[in-house]
């Protein structure tokens, strides 16, 4: 599967891609299905009203994440990409209001949120642990259609039949997809893509724009471009918001206040050098806020990792010498290619690997496109990458009261540091070094798997049960 930087970069909402768009999509999916007449169980009569059931991380994390919203807004015809949050409060208060949904080009469907939106705290479905089960009945309970999905992390959805082709096939469902489409730098690994650069003298940012040309042509900046700029507009709505998070921890945005006494800082000749770090801290705190609080955010690669890598480009635009918009570029485009890698070959699902998969595969992205931005060989760029994700490996996803907050904002800040020091310690060696990326990220995917079932999004184990009483 080819990853395009659009996919790995996708503006949506928060708090959480894998619980609050990735069911938005499902459930999109779902009333496509619907509107196609799709797989309508033979004897069924007029489709009248729908049924959503969570499993897994979904009904353990669901609420802390928003995932009953999403599942009602997804039902209603809404997009993550195009919601408008006014309009979707609107629409939440309709639903529970006359227990139906109205998707567009649909009838009227019967869907009280008291009844129809389950969440099933029995073990997680077999193909991955954030299923969602999607059932249409006619008008006198007869089953429609059903449709099992699986929120794989960043937004990505997969149906039943889906995961399954893919965990068989792999291999050669990939080969020939990258044949199809003719990508002139059809790398799956790490190791390719340095052979590839070697072969052909360009640059990953390079080859990655060649691939990405394939698709959208001369579009490609432009849509970089609208990337970064919903990055940075979450940046700055984020530093000037404050007040209390919503879900009950009473947690205070903090980024706003950090940033005013940073500024005021500005130009005291006895500021202390790790103050740089803070700014690192502030830009990525401020986008986790705004994830944490609804607000519109880029997957990066998810939304609980969204912080981490527009606080790395804004740290190269507004502190580093020689800074420009091409740099900017490049730093998302060798982002992209990293944090596909990390996908097809392990995870960057905190429910299947836990937060290494998201906080360490946003770090090692960061760190290897700040480093390409900073004239990093493409061996440097690797080892950035290899440095940041393997000082992530083993770490635990375990939110207090499921709820993208503690630790996750902080831990977006910690990821962002992290990322710039592995960029810096990459470009002081020669690219040489010990572990390679593609056996970190293998490493990465068998701690992951190793990882017990309390530590990956499920809030029952760790931070999430050793928190004062609120
Ligand atoms: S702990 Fe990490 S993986 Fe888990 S929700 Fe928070 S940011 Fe995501």
């Amino acid at each position: 599967m080819f990853l395009s930087v659009f996919d790995i970069f996708k503006i949506g909402i928060g708090p959480s891609s894998s619980h609050t768009m990735g069911p938005m999509t499902a459930a999109a999916r779902f009333l496509d299905d619907l509107r196609g007449g799709a797989e309508k169980i033979p004897g069924a009569g007029t489709l009248a009203s729908v049924q959503a059931t969570l499993h897994g991380s979904l009904a353990f994390t669901g609420k802390g994440h928003a995932t009953d919203r999403a599942v009602l807004l997804g039902l209603s015809g809404l997009e993550p990409a195009t919601l408008d949050p006014d309009d979707a409060e609107r629409v939440v208060e309709d639903v529970h209001k006359t227990k139906t949904v109205a998707p567009p080009d649909l009838p009227t469907l019967g869907f009280d949120p008291e009844k129809d939106l389950i969440f099933d705290y029995g073990p997680p479905l077999e193909g991955h642990a954030n299923g969602m089960v999607l059932r249409a009945y006619d008008t006198v309970g007869n089953m429609y259609h059903i449709e099992t999905y699986y929120s794989v992390g960043g937004g990505f959805v997969m149906t039943e039949a889906e995961l399954r082709a893919e965990r068989d096939g792999v291999s050669v469902t990939l080969h020939a997809e990258k044949e199809a489409l003719n990508f002139p730098y059809p790398f799956g690994t790490a190791k390719e893509m340095l052979q590839m650069g070697a072969a052909s003298g360009k640059s990953i940012a390079q080859m990655k724009r060649a691939n990405e040309q394939t698709i959208h042509g001369d579009d490609l900046d432009r849509g970089i471009d609208t990337v970064w700029k919903a990055m940075d507009d979450c940046i700055s709505r984020g530093l000037t918001q404050e007040g209390i998070l919503p879900g009950g921890l009473k947690v205070r945005r903090r980024a706003a206040k950090i940033h005013s006494a940073l500024q005021s800082e500005r130009g005291n000749n006895l500021a202390q050098p790790h103050v740089a770090n803070d700014w690192l801290s502030v830009f990525a705190m401020a986008v986790n806020e705004e994830n944490a609080a609804g607000g519109k955010v880029v997957t990066s690669p998810t939304n609980g990792a969204a912080g981490v890598v527009p606080a790395v480009v804004r740290y190269y635009r507004d502190l580093c010498v020689g800074a420009n918009d091409d740099g900017v570029r490049d730093i998302l485009l060798v982002a992209a290619a990293i944090g596909g890698l990390i996908k097809h070959n392990a995870s960057i699902s905190g429910a299947e690997v836990g937060c290494q998969g998201e906080v360490g595969s946003a770090s090692a992205m960061a760190a290897a496109g700040l480093c390409a931005a900073l004239g990093g060989t493409n061996e440097q760029v690797e080892n950035a990458a290899e440095i940041a994700l393997e000082h992530h490996l083993g770490m635990t996803c375990d939110p207090a009261a499921g709820l993208v907050q503690v630790p996750c904002i902080e831990r977006n800040a910690l990821g962002a540091i992290k990322a710039v020091s592995a960029a810096s310690l990459a470009l002081r060696g020669d690219g040489q070094h010990f572990m390679p990326l593609d056996n970190c990220v293998k490493v990465m995917l068998e701690t992951g798997r190793d990882m017990n079932l309390k530590y990956k999004e499920t809030s029952t184990g760790g931070i999430a049960v050793n928190i004062p009483e609120c």
